[in-house]
């Protein structure tokens, strides 16, 4: 099964990407995931990325792609994979689509999460994150159980860097120029399936659950 979840910053693609890839036993491939590893990590990549993350801009085309094509030469990749974050621009989608067409491993499926733009900013600015596994939390709309604490590994949680008032808006932008044409391209290709993602956590994983096991082979 090779997927991506596409759709604008605090749309629920981390959210629901913790869900699936155990579900599906796949890998989660999210490029902003390997950015913030890397930077965490001290290299070269992740001062490079650094600087535009904390812009709410994009890392460029090059880069990203360069880290993608590399990710899916691995060999955990050979079972299907989820995209998180990757394609984010035409160029990127259309070096992702050459690559795969290389390999004769076509995209199975699109899946477009659809969040209105006033709920995106309080989904982001109220965001934590576990600074040891990853997993994704929400002050309102999905507290952990003891604050500040991950119920999954008691790692502490934070504010991403970029989750401020002013970044959001700049990030949002950066979505409506240069990310959502996306949702048209892979319209034409026939692959695209908009999930509403306004809905509880659970109700949109079922959602996608439902067409993933009815329209894409594993
Ligand atoms: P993305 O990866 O698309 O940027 P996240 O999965 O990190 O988005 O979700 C952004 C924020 O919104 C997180 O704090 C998450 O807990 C919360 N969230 C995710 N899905 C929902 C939902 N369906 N309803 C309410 N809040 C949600
Ligand atoms: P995310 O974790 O997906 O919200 O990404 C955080 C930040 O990492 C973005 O705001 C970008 O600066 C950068 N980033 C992640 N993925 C990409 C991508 N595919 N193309 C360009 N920049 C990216």
């Amino acid at each position: 099964m090779r997927i991506i979840l596409l759709g604008p910053p605090g749309a629920g693609k981390g959210t629901q990407a913790e869900r699936l890839v155990k579900k599906y036993q796949i890998p989660h491939i999210s490029t902003g995931d390997i950015f913030r590893e890397a930077i965490k990590a001290g290299t070269e990549l992740g001062k490079q990325a650094k600087e535009y993350m904390d812009r709410g801009e994009l890392v460029p085309d090059e880069l990203v792609v360069s880290i993608v094509k590399e990710r899916l030469t691995e060999p955990d990749t050979a079972k299907g994979y989820l995209l998180d974050g990757f394609p984010r621009t035409v160029a990127q989608a259309e070096a992702l689509d050459a690559t795969l067409q290389e390999v004769k491993t076509p995209l199975n499926g699109v899946i477009n999460i659809e969040v209105a733009q006033e709920e995106l900013l309080e989904r982001l600015t109220g965001r934590r994150v576990c600074r040891s596994c990853g997993a994704t939390y929400h002050i309102k709309f999905n507290p952990s159980t003891v604050r500040s604490v991950c119920d999954k590994c008691g790692g502490e949680l934070y504010q991403r860097d970029d989750d401020t008032f002013e970044t959001v808006k700049q990030r949002l932008e950066v979505y409506q120029q240069q990310t959502k044409p996306l949702i048209d391209y892979y319209e034409k290709k026939g692959i695209l399936y908009t999930v509403n993602g306004a809905q509880e956590i659970d109700a949109v994983f079922q959602e996608i659950v439902k067409f993933l096991d009815k329209f894409v082979q594993s």
